[in-house]
This record gives C-alpha cells, structure tokens and sequence, in this order.
C-alpha cells in the first residue's frame, strides 16, 4: 500500500476529519487543528485503506490479539485485527483509567499489537501498555492512524502511523488562540463546525 501524505490529507479534508479552530484535546493540550478520526472512519473504503497501511507493517510480526483504547481506537483496533485475521479487544474508562471490561482477558505471553486513532502526547495508548504490561503479555508494537506529534512520541516499541502531521499543540497558559480570547471547543459526542 503506498498511500501518499498528501493523499491522506485530502481524504481527511475531504470527509470534515480535518478541523481547523480552537481546540481543548484529550490529551489537555490545546490546538487550532483537531483530527476527528471518526468522521474519516465513517466510510468503511477509508477505514480498510487507512488501517491497511498499520497491518502491512505488522504482517510479519508474531500477533495474537489486538487490543485499543475505547473510543477512539476501537474502530481502528477492530479493523487492523480484521486484516490480519486476529482477535481484537478493547480498554474502556471506569472512573478515570482505561480497564478491561466485558469479560475480554489478556493472558501471560500473549503477543499484544496496541492499535489507537490519534496520538498527540499518547496518554491513552501508554495506559493501554501498562494494562498489557501488567497481563503479562509481549507488545509487538504499536500503531495508530494520525501522528500529530510528527514522530516525537516514541513508545518504546515497534511503532507505525499512517500518517505524520506537526500539529502544534500548546499548554492552555501558552496558547496563542487563548491569548486572543478565542474561545476553545472540546470536540466529543456533539458537533463541532469548523471556525
Ligand atoms: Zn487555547
């Protein structure tokens, strides 16, 4: 699969994935760019295309399950196990911290590949290692869709994204768009129209 950044950007434009504004992140942190994956994630060609390039990555590599950071990482999760024919489970927030829930297990020696859709800081993708860590279970690696930190969150595994993006972020004292009184969004469930 050779999918060109450009290309990808185009599709993330394309679909309303790519806002620009003002924007509190998960991750605290806040923006003028904010990825909404999951408008992306709406046409299942996208998806299959998107994922495609982290289970070609990780076709060599011993996998048993794949496991993602609800909510976001889900669809990513589901779709890349999909691909490489494996099983696919998900961590989800009880009081704060992502756990397994449902009855889905991870068991010592089990080959984990951690799947997310976003990255900025990679908080949650760091909680979902500490959960295989804690299973026991070897991480092959790491992959997720949109990279914002350019390449400088390093997990300390193998580790793809589909795409690479310097999507500066600031801390809220240091935010130029708060500076200027603009007033942020906490993209969620609801609607966010681009400003
Ligand atoms: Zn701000």
């Amino acid at each position: 699969m050779n999918l060109s950044d450009e290309k990808i950007l185009n599709i993330f434009e394309e679909t309303g994935a790519l806002l620009r504004g003002h924007f509190l992140l998960t991750s605290g942190r806040h923006s003028g760019v904010y990825f909404q994956c999951a408008k992306v994630l709406q046409y299942p060609k996208y998806t299959e295309m998107l994922c495609g390039v982290i289970a070609e990555h990780f076709k060599n590599f011993e996998i048993d399950t794949v496991i993602s950071p609800a909510i976001g990482g889900i669809i990513v999760g589901q779709e890349v196990a999909r691909q490489l024919n494996k099983r696919s489970i998900f961590a989800e927030r009880e009081d704060k911290a992502l756990t397994l829930r449902r009855g889905f297990e991870l068991s010592a020696g089990e080959k984990v590949l951690i799947c997310e859709d976003v990255v900025t800081t990679g908080g949650s993708v760091f909680e979902v290692i500490e959960i295989a860590k804690k299973a026991g279970t070897e991480i092959a690696g790491i992959g997720f869709i949109v990279d914002r930190s350019s390449g400088k969150v390093n997990f300390g595994f193998p580790q793809i994204s589909t795409i690479k993006v310097d999507a500066v972020s600031f801390s809220s004292e240091e935010c130029p768009l708060c500076k200027e009184n603009i007033p942020f969004v906490k993209p969620g469930s609801r609607n966010v129209n681009p400003v």
